[in-house]
């Protein structure tokens, strides 16, 4: 088959890079031409497991190529793939204007029969405008190639992309062609020999169910948040409510974690854009407006542990910040907590070490721009973030944070206080080795 990705970022990368493990010769398309350039060198813009291997060798059998030409990237194309970033606009809406300009691009490119996916996240009707413009493009060419535009929505978690594409949970094929969908189906039948969970519907239901999905996500998150607080003012560890809650078949224990707040790329973006599109339509989407809401509260709620406990002096602290991605197992700092936190601290006038094992780079380009950037310092290993500082956050859950060698901080740290962020550690053995422990949820010590 021959493929063609537009759009080489986390979903990009790898929807192109596994493609190519099955066999299909692709050509992934990117507007930023340092990323193209570097990626021919075989140089991975972004951290995800797993990727770099599956792009070197891709390149080396000649099965990927990257270019900044979508016109000869699509042209023959069996397949094209739409994976541009749509981001947040200000009022909350999604940005679909890359999407709309790949449309029109391959409008006047297009030199035969395909199948268009788009696996961009976008807001119902997108398919439609999609197909529109490309339909438009091509009559007024005089060209009568026979182009289906589908819904492909992308489910891949960050840190996991790699194992996600190659054995999803399910696939979403959004189209009312039949022909579209015996394609898609020959296409992902690879990927599905272990579990056959493709699952058929119209373009607009597709697109809806992916925004329904990481609703439904961040509604879990919130909703834990909201029950956290309850139970530091009740004398209740929410981390045994979890699990109990978790028991529950109905419940399952998945996104269950309360913690530091939602973040990443999409989560946030597309519970609002999901505002917008139900106020568009003169629907108020109250549920999810307070899924929101309590994430902007949650992202304070560190912050608020750190002021109680210093007093509201945070002048001339040393704090520690262990975690900057806004999950494990990625460099993305897109709407990560970590950054919302150390802002409120440098303002409060704390000077801050920060520990990431793959998230510095980013965290440093990000706070350059800040006139107070120095006060930011990045350090190499955690143990050096801790040295002489007066508190620890952990804020990102990074497996190599969850047994620290306590001892050792205590003996490194000037002050007493561990702030943790997820609940990674045992309230009541810090306690007694004699720090001051502030999880989510476990205590009403503030
Ligand atoms: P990203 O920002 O990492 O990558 C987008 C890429 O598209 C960038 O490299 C950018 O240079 C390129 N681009 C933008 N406009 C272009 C154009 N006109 N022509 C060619 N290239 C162009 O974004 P991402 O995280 O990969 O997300 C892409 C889409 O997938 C979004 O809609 C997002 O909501 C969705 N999604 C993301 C994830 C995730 O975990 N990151 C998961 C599921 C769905």
């Amino acid at each position: 088959m021959k493929i063609a990705v537009i759009g080489a970022g986390y979903v990009g990368l790898v929807t192109a890079a596994c493609l190519t493990e099955m066999g299909n010769r692709v050509v992934c398309v990117d507007a930023a031409a340092q990323k193209v350039a570097a990626l021919k060198r075989g140089e991975m813009p972004i951290y995800e497991p797993g990727l770099e291997d599956i792009v070197v060798s891709a390149l080396n059998a000649g099965l990927l190529d990257f270019t900044t030409s979508l016109e000869s990237a699509v042209a023959s194309a069996d397949y094209v793939f739409i994976a541009v970033g749509t981001p947040m606009q200000d009022d909350g809406r999604c940005d679909t204007s890359a999407v709309l300009s790949v449309a029109r691009a391959l409008g006047q490119s297009l030199t035969d029969d395909a199948i268009v996916i788009t696996k961009s996240t976008v807001p119902v009707g997108t398919g439609d405008q999609v197909e529109s413009i490309i339909q438009e493009r091509l009559r007024l060419r005089n060209a009568a190639f026979k182009v289906d535009v589908v819904s492909n929505p992308e489910f891949l978690k960050e840190g996991a992309a790699v194992a996600d594409f190659m054995t999803p949970d399910r696939i979403i094929v959004g189209s009312d062609s039949q022909h579209a969908r015996e394609m898609m189906g020959v296409l992902y039948a690879p990927y599905l020999r272990r579990n056959d969970r493709i699952l058929y519907m119209g373009r607009r239901e597709a697109e809806m169910t992916k925004y329904a999905s990481n609703a439904m996500l961040a509604a879990r998150i919130s909703f834990m948040n909201e029950i956290a607080e309850l139970c530091e003012h009740c004398d209740v560890d929410v981390e045994d409510v979890r699990l109990g809650m978790g028991a529950d078949k109905r419940i399952g224990n998945a996104f269950l974690f309360p913690g530091a707040g939602y973040g990443g790329s999409c989560l946030p973006k597309d519970v609002r854009a999901l505002i917008a599109t139900g106020e568009d339509r003169a629907l108020d989407m109250c549920i999810l407006k307070s899924v929101d809401e309590r994430n902007q509260a949650q992202k304070r709620v560190m912050f608020d542990k750190l002021y109680r406990y210093f007093d509201g002096q945070l002048e001339g602290k040393a704090i520690a910040v262990w975690g900057l991605a806004f999950k494990p197992g990625t460099d993305d700092i897109r709407e990560a907590p970590a950054l919302n936190l150390i802002e409120k601290l440098v303002e409060a006038g704390a000077r801050i070490v920060a520990y990431d094992p793959v998230a510095m780079a980013n965290t440093r380009r990000y706070f350059a721009k800040f006139p107070y950037a120095a006060r930011v310092r990045f350090v190499d290993e955690p143990n050096a973030a801790v040295v002489g500082a007066d508190a620890l956050v952990v804020v990102t859950e990074w497996k190599r944070f969850r047994q620290p060698d306590f001892r050792s901080l205590k003996l490194a740290m000037r002050g007493r206080l561990i702030v943790d962020g997820r609940n990674l550690y045992h309230s009541g053995h810090l306690s007694r080795i004699g720090f001051d422990y502030r999880g989510v949820g476990r205590d009403n010590k503030g």
